[in-house]
């Protein structure tokens, strides 16, 4: 059996990785965030080797993309067959049959009603599909969204976008108007009996001071939310919170738009986090784990509403075939198993982390849904004080010891492995997050 500890046999980044970051960073955008430098040479379901030949525990799922495990076998074959086959033929002028299967398969995905599919490349382009579905719908023009939010970062998307400030800054006027509301995060609501009062307390400000102040029911297309919020922090909302929605936006006649590009592809334990709520949405964007790791998206729409005509919207690559047989593996390995192994390992992992709260006052928060879990560190066990900088040094501390782990919100550190991860590998990353964090608290001395 393999060692489910990571091997670090040169400390990271080795000679090969620094000379690559070197040129990387002479080259690349200054503007992408990596969090620390490895230097990625393949992987293999949950590990990842570096350039120098270090292996790593991956809990990041390349950000919630891989749920099936880095290059699934069965992924692999499909991707391998379809690109002997043809790459490339445009989904929006001609017709292939993985578009109409992957589609079909895609639109029985919500269950109850009728629905159609849009394909786009990436997460933020179908947030923008559904922005602009929604107004030609609608033929409103203003949206809802939520402080924390993160939906994407072009123009569209970036309006709704509302968890950090370096997003925004020196990009605006972005598109449009987008009234933003407080999300119901239980931990540092104004109102602390309980979490239907946060609940009540967003309702009462979306109807209230946004629908009734700022601007009108008459203006208002689509109300857009994440049913976890990801990068905001990974905020679990109350139960009732996306029920409240429903009723409201139903009241209004605004339609809802869930966000599940990081919730979404069983990694909550069911296929789309929306579904634990008994809810059902009016448009489901999702992108990131629908491929395995192709760039592949999906606006998925009740039919009623994808009505826009010839031509209204397209793109070339949306719906590449490569991608979508990808995405058909993706969905079977899903569907036969590895939902279930996300409900089940989840659990797991959130008591075992669980656990490290009782040990560590700095742990404010443990909280998760399958397999998409967060932890907060906050300075004197005080969530109302972010430790973001306790939080870097820890991601910081784990990547040297083999495991990758990335950071969410101001000081949430997220676990996100691959979907086929096994109770053996949950123990060994809690293991050496555990005395990652022992070692830094011993050395600031603020246990
Ligand atoms: N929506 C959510 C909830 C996300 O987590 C992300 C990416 O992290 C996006 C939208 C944007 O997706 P992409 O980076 O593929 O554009």
């Amino acid at each position: 059996m393999t060692n489910v500890y990571p091997h670090i046999i040169i400390p990271p980044p080795g000679p090969k990785a620094r000379a690559i970051i070197e040129k990387d960073q002479l080259y690349n955008s200054p503007s992408y965030t990596r969090a620390y430098p490895l230097v990625v040479d393949h992987a293999e379901d949950v590990f990842v080797w570096d350039v120098d030949g270090n292996r790593y525990l991956d809990f990041t799922s390349g950000v919630a993309v891989l749920n099936t495990g880095h290059c699934h076998p069965d992924v692999v074959h499909a991707v391998q067959k379809q690109a002997t086959q043809f790459l490339h033929m445009a989904g929006t002028d001609f017709y292939y049959p993985l578009l109409a299967d992957l589609a079909e398969k895609l639109a029985h995905l919500p269950g109850e009603g009728r629905w159609k599919v849009f394909f786009t490349n990436s997460g933020t382009e179908s947030i923008e599909a559904a922005l602009k579905l929604a107004r030609y719908s609608t033929r409103k023009t203003d949206f809802i969204a939520f402080y924390g939010a993160f939906h994407g970062r072009t123009l569209g998307s970036l309006s709704l976008t509302a968890s950090k400030a370096v997003h925004h800054a020196g990009f605006h006027p972005t598109v449009g108007r987008v009234f933003h509301a407080p999300y119901p995060n239980v931990h540092t609501c104004p109102i602390h009996t309980n979490g239907e009062d946060c609940v009540t307390e967003t309702v009462h400000f979306i109807e209230h001071h946004i629908l009734n102040q700022a601007t009108s029911p008459d203006n208002v297309a689509a109300l857009f939310v994440e049913p976890i919020q990801g990068e905001g922090g990974y905020i679990f909302p109350p139960s009732s919170f996306l029920p409240a929605l429903r009723e409201l936006t139903r009241k209004y006649d605004i339609l809802l738009v869930v966000d599940e590009i990081q919730t979404g592809m069983g990694r909550t334990g069911k296929m789309f986090a929306y579904q634990h709520t008994g809810i059902q949405p009016d448009i489901i964007c999702v992108a990131k784990g629908i491929a395995s790791g192709l760039p592949l998206g999906a606006m998925i729409a009740r039919d009623d509403i994808m009505t826009w005509p010839v031509g209204a919207h397209a793109n070339t690559f949306g719906g590449n075939p490569v991608a979508c047989a990808s995405a058909l593996a993706t969905l079977d390995l899903l569907e036969n198993g590895l939902m279930k192994n996300a409900e089940e390992r989840g659990r797991d992992l959130l008591e075992k982390l669980g656990r490290l709260k009782e040990k560590f006052t700095v742990l404010t928060r443990v909280e998760g849904l399958g397999l998409m879990v967060g932890v907060e560190l906050s300075r004197n066990g005080n969530p109302f004080e972010p430790a973001h900088e306790l939080r870097d040094a820890l991601v910081h501390a784990c990547f040297k010891k083999g495991l990758l782990l990335l950071g969410c919100g101001k000081s949430t550190i997220r676990f996100i492995p691959p979907l086929t991860v096994a109770r053996d590998h949950i123990d060994a990353c809690v293991d050496i997050f555990e005395r990652c964090l022992g070692d830094l608290m011993r050395e600031v001395n603020v246990q």
